[in-house]
C-alpha cells in the first residue's frame, strides 16, 4: 500500500446509507469514474476528488 492510498482511506468513510462520504465536510461523494484499479469520487460540497484503489475499499472506515 503506497502513501497515496493511505491518504485516500483517511479522507473518506462509508456512511450508514451505503455511500462514501468525505471526512472533511461530511458530505456524500459521487462516483465519477471507475476502472480495474481504482474508484474516483467527487465531493459535491467542496468539489475535491478522491481516488480510492479497489484494494483499499474494504479498509475504509464505516461511520457508527
Ligand atoms: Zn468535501
Amino acid at each position: 500500500m503506497d502513501a497515496t492510498a493511505s491518504v485516500a482511506i483517511e479522507t473518506v468513510y462509508w456512511a450508514l446509507d451505503g455511500g462514501i462520504h468525505h471526512a472533511k465536510c461530511s458530505q456524500r461523494m459521487v462516483l465519477t469514474a471507475r476502472d480495474s484499479q481504482e474508484l474516483s469520487f467527487s465531493c459535491l460540497a467542496c468539489t475535491e476528488s478522491v481516488r480510492l484503489p479497489l484494494a483499499a475499499v474494504t479498509r475504509v472506515a464505516v461511520a457508527t
